[in-house]
């Protein structure tokens, strides 16, 4: 699993990083920094539920 970010979409409501905070964090200027690029399988569950839970669409798993 990898995730990617659209920067120009995300609003930095946390929503993310909530729901997977090993993997989503929000960096200085609000907006969402990945921690895990490639998470982890046992946080692969909670990635997915912050990818479908963000409001902007802003996140994707790539394979
Ligand atoms: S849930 Fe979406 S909009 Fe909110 S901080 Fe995460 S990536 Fe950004």
């Amino acid at each position: 699993m990898k995730v990617a970010v659209d920067l120009e979409r995300c609003q930095g409501n946390g929503v993310c990083a909530r729901k997977a905070p090993e993997v989503f964090g929000l960096d200085g200027s609000g907006r969402v920094t990945v921690l895990q690029p490639e998470p982890r399988p046992d946080v692969h569950r909670s990635v997915r539920e912050a990818v479908r839970r963000c409001p902007t669409q802003a996140l994707t798993i790539e394979a």
